[in-house]
């Protein structure tokens, strides 16, 4: 039996900076990846300024500088109807990057496995987890046609939203299949904001693109389950939301079969992210639909918590990873909620959507500010759920104002019955996430300082925590 500080499951984005993170912290890291073919997988390729600018941070400067990427400066989003394309911009000064994903992830996985303390086995899979306990954990792992066994102080499961490693644990998720994503590329030049990714909402589908090489874009439709290229090629009229010459560009590349890829859009959470001294990183802690193009960002600010946490807490994993799975708890719970907001207002057609999505144009529109405020959030460079709920409240108030410009009070008061059944639900839902992250955020305040007056002998946690009610 082998022993190691850490097995990692999963050379991704995510195991990666993970494997980075705790060597920073001279831990001897096992990194086993079971070998998903990156050439040929539909996945991120579009990274945030707060992800690049975390890859940085743990140490990956040489491999982001070595990219051969393209600056992204924000989103471009194309209304279809009224057609009209507003521009949703980071902040000052600061880019994103874009490129294949295989070129993308590789690098990441080649640099860390020359970091000091990082073994890296390929075409390795965690097969069983047979204990874990807050003491350690004992996995199996299957490598060159052999069984292994080895004892670790902490297991990471990075292995992805379908995360074997999850189950083996035992952790409970939520599932569901949100929708098929079909991804070609064309030549870059049929976009129309090169240095953007481009979202296309209000058509029959929508759809993201972005440049990936110079002269290359990435084109991503997202169809309804179990749709094929075929199905494309036989409705092309589904593509009516995109410029003309993209949608000709989109329907030549079907031709070419082996350049179609696709993958399924899926909201895949996890009920806890850590338990014993086993703890979820990336896709298999959360995953969302990927129109915000944010689940890679969350990777390395998720190895970045992990990092931080075993770093203030070095001889107690267990109280580490229950510090760590309150750190990214606010970021995530934002992320998650505003993909599936975005999601229902960028591709649903039913009234109350349409309602929304006018809302979302007339606040574009009319307020620099709201589309800095939109592309923080959408960026994960916002993360609290108050900044989303508030934002939300705003588009509800420009979808009225947007009906009342264009309709006269009698018909508005028409159409706002159906916005209100539409946008009601997330709204409460983002409300009622909003309270309880600052009533979280009110209690650590409070009762942290309590507990270390009372470890220091000034205070009775329970009688202080109780004056302050
Ligand atoms: C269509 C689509 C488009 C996307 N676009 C973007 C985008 O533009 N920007 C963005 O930021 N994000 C995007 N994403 C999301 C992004 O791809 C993921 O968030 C990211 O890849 C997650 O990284 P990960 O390391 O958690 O998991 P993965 O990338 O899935 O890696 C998991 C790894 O675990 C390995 N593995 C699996 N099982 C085992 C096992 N038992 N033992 C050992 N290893 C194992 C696999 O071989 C794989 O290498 C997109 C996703 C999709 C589906």
């Amino acid at each position: 039996m082998g022993d190691t500080e850490v097995v990692i499951s999963g050379g991704g984005p995510a195991g990666c900076a993970v494997a980075a993170a705790l060597s920073d912290l001279g831990w001897s890291v096992l990194l086993l990846d079971a070998g998903v073919d990156r050439h040929k997988q539909l996945a991120g390729e579009l990274l945030h300024p707060p992800g690049v600018r975390d890859l940085r941070a743990l140490g990956f400067g040489d491999v982001v500088d070595g990219w051969a990427a393209h600056p992204v400066k924000g989103f471009a989003v194309r209304f279809h109807a009224p057609e009209r394309t507003l521009v949703l911009p980071y902040g000052r000064g600061v880019t994103g990057l874009s490129l294949e994903h295989a070129a993308l992830t590789l690098p990441l996985l080649e640099s860390v496995s020359r970091r000091r303390g990082v073994t890296l086995h390929t075409r390795a899979r965690v097969t069983a987890v047979e204990h874990n306990c807050e003491r350690g954990v004992r996995l199996r792992y299957s490598h060159a046609g052999t069984e292994h066994t080895v004892h670790a102080r902490l297991l990471v499961a990075a292995d992805g939203r379908a995360s074997p490693v999850r189950r083996m644990l035992g952790i409970a998720e939520h599932h569901q299949r949100l929708s098929t994503m079909l991804g070609v590329t064309v030549d870059s030049a049929c976009l129309t904001h090169p240095e953007h990714g481009h979202q296309f909402v209000g058509g029959a589908v929508h759809a993201l693109a972005y440049t990936i090489q110079p002269g290359v874009a990435r084109v991503m439709v997202d169809l309804p389950l179990g749709s094929t290229a075929q199905t494309l090629k036989e409705q092309p009229e589904l593509l009516l939301a995109l410029p003309s010459r993209l949608r000709e560009a989109v329907l030549q590349a079907l031709e070419q079969r082996p350049a179609v890829r696709m993958a399924s859009n899926d909201d895949w959470l996890a009920e806890t992210v850590w338990m014993g001294s086993a703890v979820l990183v990336g896709d298999a802690a959360a995953c969302c639909h990927p129109l915000t193009a944010s689940g890679m960002a969350s990777c390395f600010h998720d190895a970045r918590a992990l990092q931080e946490s075993l770093d203030r807490y070095p001889d107690h994993v267990a109280r580490a990873l229950e510090h760590y799975a309150h750190a990214r708890r606010p970021a995530q719970r934002t992320r998650v909620a505003l993909a599936s907001a975005l999601y229902s207002a960028f591709a649903r057609q039913d009234e109350g959507m349409h309602a929304l999505r006018m809302g979302l144009l007339h606040y574009w529109e009319h307020s620099p500010g709201g589309a800095r405020a939109s592309m923080a959030l959408l960026s994960s460079e916002e993360p609290r759920m108050r900044v989303m709920a508030r934002e939300y409240l705003r588009v509800v108030a420009h979808a009225f104002a947007a009906m009342l410009s264009s309709n006269g009070t009698g018909g508005s008061l028409r159409s706002a019955a159906p916005l209100l059944r539409s946008a009601g639900p997330p709204l409460r839902g983002t409300m009622a996430s909003a309270v309880e992250q600052m009533g979280s955020w009110l209690h650590r305040r409070v009762r942290r300082p309590v507990y270390t007056l009372a470890r220091a002998g000034w205070a009775s946690p329970r009688r202080a925590f109780a004056s302050n009610r």
